[in-house]
């Protein structure tokens, strides 16, 4: 049985090459990137000759011991991981970076992303006598780049990865050679930078941030660089046919505001994308608040446009993970009443403008809304940052079913009334991207806005996925 659930994977990787403190160096920045994961984590390092790995479940500072990090110490070269916890198979079997013993060498792999084609690929490999250890897509590219024939091993590379299609940021490490690749529509950011000599790649900058690196620039789509030797690097593409895809989520959600995408901050780009929501919305009020801690960007920049004074009306419990990996509604409800409290002496009779990233199930703006107005709001009109998210992500995010995504169910005007605010408006999908291209971005993926798929979901159309789907896995 193949469990598509298993194929829905958030992460966060991170890779260096030829530095004397390349464990601890990953354990901080697998810190930093924590927001992009937080089921479990682990490393995979290299003495030139082998790898060796540690990893575990749950946030890193449980996943990886004291103990296990200090075994890592002394080896020069290393890759981490941390993965995200969705709906999908929650087991130490699937916590990358996976690790490979083989006749051909030791193998260290860690991806960001989801393959579009992993179970089509499983199951030619499969009947040609593979076994597989895990449900992860990432396993399966493993698979391709052990098979390889030829001596080269970036011949290997490139020919495996011409294999795989979909969104994956991913950082191989052999024993002698790390490569890191994003692929060829460029859906998950994948970062270059350089700490005391050495080379590093992270999921985000802030990850270079944590460790004290230079962000040199971001790994292009399509783009193979490799590490070896003292400190040789070799750029390269595994295909010429490059497209630009980039995520709108990541700007929009789920990079750190203190990350930067092509030498712009995702702070930066979620003001603009408040100010370009003030511009389409148009709406009279006293305050203007964001919802702690991915929207107050979006409601500072409403804030400058509208001229309305940015309050802090919200405040969010720091110690409670994200709502959404709850699996549970009802707990899940009770879970976001403990993460926002509301400051009643900000709110009490006022217009409230509350902006939100994003609406998924409806459970948070749901619940704010009534906060607000039983801490005295007279008026509280919702504005979201994006557009509604009607679509499901194939690509990597874990932007839920048609049948829990709240907008793919019911118009905006059902939603405000079903949330129970004033009013309530979404930025325009053009709004969107016009904001985007101001940051220098080439384009990018709004298939969940738009249900436009940049990249052919071959898995979806297998009728054992089929199946799979209609029973409601
Ligand atoms: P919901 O309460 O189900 O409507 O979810 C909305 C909240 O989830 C918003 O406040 C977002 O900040 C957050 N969110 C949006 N997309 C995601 C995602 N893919 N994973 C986790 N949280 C998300
Ligand atoms: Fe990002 Fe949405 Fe595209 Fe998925 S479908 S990659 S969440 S923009």
């Amino acid at each position: 049985m193949y469990d598509i659930r298993g194929l829905n994977e958030e992460c966060g990787v991170f890779g260096i090459w030829n530095h004397p403190h390349a464990a601890t160096l990953t354990y901080m920045a697998l810190h930093s990137l924590q927001h992009r994961g937080q089921e479990g984590a682990g490393i995979v390092c290299s003495n030139g000759e082998s790898l060796f790995g540690a990893r575990g479940m749950g946030l890193l500072t449980e996943a990886i011991s004291d103990a296990q990090l200090e075994s890592l110490q002394g080896f020069q070269n290393a890759i981490g991981h941390v993965r995200y916890a969705t709906t999908g198979a929650s087991e130490i079997a699937n916590v990358q970076p996976f690790l490979f013993k083989h006749s051909k060498g030791d193998l260290g792999l860690a991806h960001n992303g989801n393959l579009t084609n992993a179970v089509q690929i499983r199951h030619a490999l499969e009947s040609e006598g593979s076994v597989f250890q895990t449900t992860s897509d990432s396993e399966v590219l493993a698979h391709l780049l052990i098979r390889g024939k030829s001596p080269n091993i970036k011949t290997n590379q490139k020919a495996a990865l011409n294999q795989v299609k979909g969104a994956f940021s991913c950082v191989m490490l052999n024993t002698n050679q790390l490569a890191a690749v994003r692929d060829n529509n460029g859906v998950r950011p994948l970062m270059l930078g350089e700490v005391d000599g050495a080379y590093c790649v992270a999921s985000e900058t802030c990850a270079f941030q944590a460790i004290g690196a230079t962000y040199i620039r971001d790994i292009e789509p399509g783009e193979l660089i490799t590490f070896s030797g003292e400190n040789d690097i070799d750029y390269d593409y595994y295909s010429t046919n490059i497209n630009h895809n980039m995520c709108s989520m990541e700007y929009v959600y789920f990079a750190r505001p203190d990350s930067e995408f092509h030498k712009h901050s995702i702070y930066n780009v979620r003001k603009a994308l408040g100010k370009k929501l003030a511009s389409e919305m148009g709406i009279e009020a006293d305050i203007v608040i964001g919802v702690p801690d991915s929207s107050l960007q979006a409601a500072k920049g409403f804030s400058e446009y509208t001229g309305i004074p940015n309050e802090q009306g919200l405040l969010k419990n720091r110690y409670i993970g994200r709502t959404f990996i709850t699996p549970d509604q009802s707990v899940r409800e009770k879970q976001v009443r403990m993460k926002h409290s509301p400051i009643r002496d900000v709110i009490e009779g006022k217009r409230v403008v509350v902006i939100d990233d994003s609406i998924v199930r409806g459970t948070t703006s749901k619940y704010i809304v009534k906060a607000l107005k039983s801490a005295g709001a007279k008026e509280v009109h919702m504005g979201i940052s994006s557009p509604p998210l009607v679509d499901p992500c194939y690509y990597g995010i874990d932007v839920s079913t048609h049948a829990e995504l709240m907008a793919a169910q019911h118009t905006v005007e059902e939603m405000k009334e079903m949330i129970g605010a004033d009013s309530l408006t979404y930025l325009s999908v053009e709004g969107m991207h016009e904001v985007f291209r101001e940051f220098d971005s080439k384009g990018e993926c709004d298939a969940c806005f738009t249900g436009n798929y940049p990249i052919e979901i071959v898995d979806h159309q297998l009728p054992e996925v089929k199946e799979l789907k209609r029973r409601g896995v």
